[in-house]
């Protein structure tokens, strides 16, 4: 019997930004008219692509068309791969159910990129009716002629990084847009998206407990759907880091942190919102299905660069393999015709044949460009990436059993509702409570983690476990990475 195909996220990574903000870590490149220009207090270090990365660094927004092309065959590459079309029943290896364009600022580049790449994707993949399909833009980059666009290509929902209301924490933070433009953005958005996320950011310089609290409940004002408020984390290479390391930036303390966190929770949830993972929070029916994925270790699959994913048990970029694939490829293409041409040089040793060979080597340099060749050779250079591609990444070798323990804690742990012990049980085959004493029992004792039962909708069966789940107190929260941490310490 057919197996029925599995659930899959799509993540689509578009590495280009109006500038730098100046905490920011992520892959990206500023494509503005400030590209290439050091802004007020960014370092050099904040545009140079991080190690390992691929060459693809823009500086000027004509530069994105490549890297649109090269996604596009990516994309097709894999769904290849990985889909394993039935062309009788239309169907695949897998269904599509959530589709999430993040970045950098999606936002900042031509609709017309971004349409046509979730038009590859909704046509090289399954896509389910009713798919949630994510796109993040910053306030300063939209119109209503984008928003419409999005709304057209189907996209229905929309994830706007506002981060603050307070305009000289915005200004500290480097970002484009003010508290002004950010609440047009948001009234924007909300005449083409019915389900839209607003980012903001806590513990960010020059910000304050009442500050936030205040950016929070006009926020609120506005009735988001979701809702994600990430602490500040100084990442090593960004300005702030640099500053904070020189003495020259002061952050909130820890008890601020704490104070914005606890405040803001409880304002939240007054309004009607369900704090459903450490830092987000939706209305109900509004959780992000594609985030979910990650807290509860189901399969992504990362499209462009740096984008990571999450494939029968195996972590990788696709995008650093498929760049390999492309290279080898085209310098094997061109061996080849040299070979060729000289084999045919040599048997016929006229001026005519040297005219072919030369011709012949021609055809070579154009599949290495990836761009002028004939089509024969841009089709094997196609076959040829598709087949390397393909042997790179079942060559990658899965995470251990150890790997994966850390990675269920990492994420589900996260969950309010907490880690689920019946699925560790059915992923394992041993269980949580036994895996983890006696660092469980202590954390128990010490009242930052509790042990919550549900009650089953039906009694149980003889033999079978009432499910349980274990989270974090209010306590917990405030020590989380403590917690995790040494509970992986037992692995
Ligand atoms: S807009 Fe987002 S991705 Fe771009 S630089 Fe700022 S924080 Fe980073």
């Amino acid at each position: 019997m057919k197996n029925s195909p599995k659930k899959l996220g799509i993540y689509v990574h578009i590495p280009f930004c109006v500038r730098k903000c100046n905490y920011c870590d992520f892959v990206s490149y500023p494509i503005g008219p400030q590209a290439g220009a050091e802004p007020d207090s960014c370092s050099a270090a904040a545009f140079e692509p991080a190690e390992g990365t691929s060459a693809y660094c823009p500086k000027n927004p004509a530069e994105t068309a490549p890297y649109f092309r090269t996604l596009e065959l990516e994309t097709k590459a894999l769904s290849e791969i990985y889909m394993n079309w039935d062309k009788v029943s239309c169907s695949g290896s897998y269904e599509v159910d959530s589709i999430f364009f993040g970045g950098g600022t999606p936002s900042a580049v031509d609709p017309d990129f971004i349409c046509r790449q979730l038009d590859a994707v909704c046509c090289l993949f399954n896509v389910v009716p009713g798919a949630e399909i994510s796109l993040e833009a910053n306030p300063g980059t939209l119109t209503d002629e984008k928003l419409r666009a999005y709304r057209l290509a189907y996209f229905n929902r929309i994830s706007l990084g506002v981060q603050s209301l307070d305009d000289k924490v915005l200004k500290i933070m480097g970002r484009i847009h003010d508290a002004k433009e950010a609440e047009r953005s948001f009234r924007l958005a909300r005449r083409h998206f019915d389900n839209i996320n607003i980012d903001l950011m806590m513990g960010v310089p020059g910000q304050t407990a009442a500050s936030w609290l205040d950016s929070l409940k006009r926020v609120l004002d506005w009735e988001p759907e979701h809702l994600s408020f990430y602490s500040l984390q100084l990442e090593e290479g960004t300005p702030f880091y640099r500053d904070y390391r020189e003495g020259r930036l002061e952050l909130p303390s820890w008890e601020e942190n704490r104070e914005m966190y606890h405040r803001g929770l409880e304002l939240i949830k007054a309004a009607g919102y369900d704090h459903y993972e450490v830092s987000n929070a939706a209305k109900p029916g509004f959780e992000c299905r594609h985030n979910l994925k990650y807290w509860n270790m189901e399969e992504y699959l990362g499209l462009g660069l740096a984008a990571h994913s999450f494939m029968d048990n195996k972590r990788f970029e696709a995008w650093e393999f498929f760049e390999e694939a492309e290279e080898r490829a085209s310098a094997k293409l061109a061996a080849e015709a040299r070979w060729n041409a000289a084999r045919a040089a040599a048997k016929r040793g006229s001026d005519e044949t040297a005219v072919q060979a030369a011709a012949a080597k021609q055809n070579a340099d154009g599949a290495a460009s990836g761009s002028k060749g004939s089509s024969d050779a841009s089709q094997s250079l196609s076959a040829a990436r598709r087949e390397l591609f393909e042997q790179l990444l079942r060559n990658i070798s899965t995470e251990d059993e150890n790997e994966l323990k850390g990675d269920f804690i990492f994420t589900q742990l996260r969950l309010i509702e907490g880690l689920d012990t019946e699925l560790y049980r059915r992923l394992f085959g041993t269980e949580f409570e036994s895996d983890f004493t006696p660092v469980l029992t202590e954390l128990f004792s010490e009242g930052l983690l509790k042990n919550v039962s549900e009650a089953p909708a039906s009694a149980p069966s003889a033999g079978t476990k009432k499910p349980s789940r274990i989270a974090f107190t209010p306590e917990g929260l405030d020590k989380t990475n403590i917690v995790m941490e040494r509970l992986l310490s037992l692995l």
